[in-house]
Parts: structure tokens; C-alpha cells; sequence
């Protein structure tokens, strides 16, 4: 069932279920009670408005359209996200039919993400929220679950995409903090609170983690059940084209974070790519020195300059040892590896006494290290992993819309137009996808 308020004054909702089928669609008592009224419809259609709360429909098709009437100044209008999660449809024997159904894209093995038909999700704990997904985007990890053989696990048969921006339409008894018609930014990634981890603080090191959109549903849907304390408010009037880069910034805020940047410090970024960009947008906005962008891609390379970066080299021409220490005199402050392959790089480009970042991932990077220079430079050397604690500051960031994230948006694309979205960014001519279920 899909369904909104127009500014005519009308509700409408679309119900779809089985040819032939009878049903009859219960209405919430606030609206029945001020006469709501059906005024229009497709295919053939039985009608009985007189009982109180509910109206009988038989139809021949599979689709159905109402619309229906609310006087203004009645509260309805306002109210709509919770009519539509009220509304059901049952058979005239009082069976429940599924009338919900939604388009999401599912995850069927090593390259393959199918578009299908799915119930919409229902509440099931206490703590659980539905959502109606505004918007999605595609992040490297999803690229590397559908690599054949993938470079990421995942759950055969669950809905894809943990990066989203989505508006609450119901919600589980126990859930105080959210109200109906909210906007949230999702932290996918769901810890026990429980484990030893947990216990200690570091919930992004939780054992018995789970993710949306990797492991269980996630939000390359139209709907989507998320627990309540994996969403974080969002102003309404904060862009999508900054909203969306909630999930990868905080990700990256973790590893900024780390880096302890002092004004003035010289950095340079490995990698120019969403990861990438985002760090160099950060180090712009928090004072740094030169910010210098290695990227072998000519496309990328033009993105770091747009993010801020003031020199930009090409590892395949460009002698980037020399010309760090050209900018730098004795190397940078703080070298990030947004790759995932170049600490040995790393080290040839960081001072003495400096940071290096290790954001990137590759499972299989088994590399030679210089490990006397580490010690007798005493470089610190630093992972960062997913976010921690970091979606607070990470929506503060986006509503005061003081990085230009929205210059890193390449490609609009719908739901089932997704799989234009992954060749985009698989030929490397995509940095930023915002996919619209
Ligand atoms: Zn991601
Ligand atoms: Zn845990």
C-alpha cells in the first residue's frame, strides 16, 4: 500500500492484491468519524461507505486507488503517515491479505542483486520502527559483496543497502524518543550491548554485530524495519545530497577523530574516492595546512580539488615522495590510507612522530613493512573501523550543511533502475548514487 496527502485536501491510497479477490479496508476511527468519503477509483468496484469503520470493496483487478475525503482543520491531513499505517485490508472471512508490497533489491549470491516483490515489513518488537525509505546510496562494501568471488559476506535472500535516509511512519509500543512522520539517518550496524566489547565501550568492536543491508533487510526498498536506536533525527530541511553521507561520514569521523588534527597540520589522503573525499573535505573544514590527494583517476583526482585538496598527484607519473616533502619539508603530519594496500606507501610519506590512518579494507593485503623505520620514526599507525559513537555529531555536520558534500552527487537513479547505479560506479565514471525506492 503506498498513500499520501495532497494539497487538495485528499488522501490517497493505493492497495494492490489478488485479481478477483474481496476485500474490505478498515479505517482508522478518527477518520471515519469526521466522513470520509470515497471519491474516485479504477476498475470495477462495490462500494458500501455506510457502516462506521469500515468500507466493503470487491474488485476484479489487482490494483486499487481511493481517495479519500477529509474536511480541513480536521487534524487528518496532518495525521496521514498514521491512517496509512493503520489501514488494513481483510477478506470478508477476516483473513489478513497481503495487500503491502513493495519493489526491493535482494541479494542471490556471488553478482547477483535481483529486483523483486516483497511484503512490506511489519513491527514485530516492541522496539522496532518502520520506515519509508526517502533515500538510498551504494557504498565500496556493497560493490564488494556483489563481486564474484565476493570480497564481502553477506545474507543470500536480504534486502541490500545500509546507507539511507528515511522518514518514521509506524512505530513499536516501546519506542518513546521517535515520533511518526520523523526523519532519520540509520547507523546499520546493530551491536548486543552485551558482549565484552560492549560492556567496555567499544561498540564498534561488538562480537555478535549485525548490519542492516548486509546481513538483515536493509534499505534498497521502498520500507524498511529498523530498531529504534540505530536512528538518529534529521532536520527536514537538510538536503538529501548531504543527508545521505551520513553512514560513510561517520565512518569516517571515527578515523579523523584518531588523526587528533591540530591546525596548520599537512595532510595527505591515499585514495580519492567517496572515502577519500570525505577525509579531505573534513581536513579542509578543521584547518589543515596543505591537504595533498593521491589518486590514480583522472575523474577522482578532479573531485579532491573540488573537495579542497590544494595539490592532487597521480601515483602513476607523479614522484609522490618528492613532492610531499616539496610541500611538507619533513613529510606530512598525518598520512590516511583510504585504500586499504598502502601502508608501506604510508610510511615513506608521514614525519617522524607522525599519524598514519588505516581506513581502507582489503581482507587480503598481506604487505612487507619497514618495521624499523616505525620504531626508530616512532610513527603511530592507527586502525579505524566503522563508526563509534559518531552519528551525533556526524547529523550536527550535515544540518549545518558546512561541508560540500552535494558536489560529490554524480547520479540520480530509481529503485529499479539500480543496477545502471552499480555499472556507473564499477566503470569508476560514479562517485555518489542517490537511489529513490
Ligand atoms: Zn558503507
Ligand atoms: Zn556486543
Amino acid at each position: 500500500m503506498r498513500g499520501q496527502a495532497d494539497t487538495t485536501g485528499f488522501i490517497r491510497v493505493e492497495f494492490q492484491f489478488q485479481p478477483n479477490q474481496a476485500i474490505h479496508l478498515q479505517i482508522p476511527p478518527d477518520l471515519s468519524a469526521c466522513g470520509a468519503s470515497v471519491l474516485a477509483h479504477r476498475s470495477k468496484l462495490r462500494l458500501h461507505a455506510d457502516k462506521a469503520d469500515y468500507f466493503q470493496i470487491a474488485v476484479a483487478g489487482v490494483r486499487l486507488q481511493l481517495r479519500l475525503h477529509a474536511a480541513k482543520g480536521d487534524g487528518i491531513l496532518s495525521n496521514t503517515p498514521f491512517i496509512l499505517a493503520c489501514m488494513k485490508a481483510r477478506t470478508f472471512s477476516g483473513e489478513e491479505v497481503m495487500t503491502r508490497t513493495m519493489c526491493a533489491a535482494v541479494f542471490r549470491g556471488p553478482g547477483k542483486l535481483s529486483l523483486e516483490s516483497r511484503p512490506v515489513p511489519e513491527i514485530k518488537k516492541d522496539t522496532d520502527v518502520l520506515l519509508e525509505v526517502e533515500g538510498a546510496s551504494i557504498c565500496g562494501t556493497d560493490l564488494h559483496i556483489l563481486a564474484d568471488p565476493p570480497g564481502h559476506p553477506a545474507t543470500l535472500g536480504s534486502i541490500m543497502g545500509h546507507e539511507y535516509v528515511a522518514r518514521v511512519v509506524d512505530a513499536g509500543i516501546a519506542v518513546s524518543d521517535l515520533n511518526v512522520g520523523d526523519r532519520v539517518v540509520v547507523d546499520p550496524n546493530i551491536t548486543c550491548g552485551n558482549c565484552a566489547y560492549c560492556k567496555r565501550g567499544m561498540a564498534n568492536m561488538c562480537s555478535q554485530m549485525t548490519s542492516l543491508g548486509i546481513f538483515i533487510d536493509g534499505g534498497f526498498a521502498e520500507f524498511n524495519l529498523a530498531p529504534a536506536r540505530s536512528l538518529y533525527r534529521i532536520d527536514s530541511e537538510t538536503p538529501i545530497e548531504q543527508a545521505i553521507f551520513a553512514e560513510p561520514l561517520s565512518c569516517v569521523l571515527n578515523g579523523f577523530n584518531q588523526a587528533q588534527i591540530q591546525p596548520g597540520d599537512h595532510v595527505v589522503v591515499l585514495g580519492a574516492g567517496p572515502i577519500g573525499l570525505l577525509f579531505i573535505q573534513l581536513f579542509r573544514a578543521s584547518g589543515a595546512g596543505r591537504v595533498i590527494a593521491v589518486e590514480p583517476a583522472p575523474l577522482r583526482r578532479r573531485f579532491a580539488l573540488a573537495s579542497g585538496a590544494d595539490v592532487v598527484l597521480d601515483p602513476g607519473s607523479d614522484d609522490c615522495v618528492a613532492r610531499v616533502m616539496e610541500h611538507t619539508e619533513i613529510g606530512a603530519d598525518i598520512v590516511v590510507d583510504a585504500v586499504g594496500t598502502l601502508l608501506p606507501r604510508a610510511i615513506e610519506l608521514v614525519r617522524r612522530r607522525g599519524r598514519i590512518i588505516l581506513f581502507g579494507m582489503n581482507s587480503h593485503a598481506q604487505q612487507t613493512i619497514a618495521q624499523n623505520t616505525i620504531t626508530r620514526h616512532e610513527i603511530s599507525i592507527l586502525g579505524a573501523y566503522i563508526s563509534r559513537h559518531t552519528f551525533p555529531q556526524v547529523v550536527k555536520l550535515l544540518e549545518s550543511q558546512v561541508l560540500p558534500l552535494p558536489k560529490l552527487v554524480t547520479h540520480r537513479v530509481s529503485l529499479p533502475e539500480i543496477d545502471k547505479a552499480f555499472a556507473a560506479l564499477r566503470s569508476g565514471e560514479a562517485i555518489e548514487v542517490i537511489i529513490k525506492p
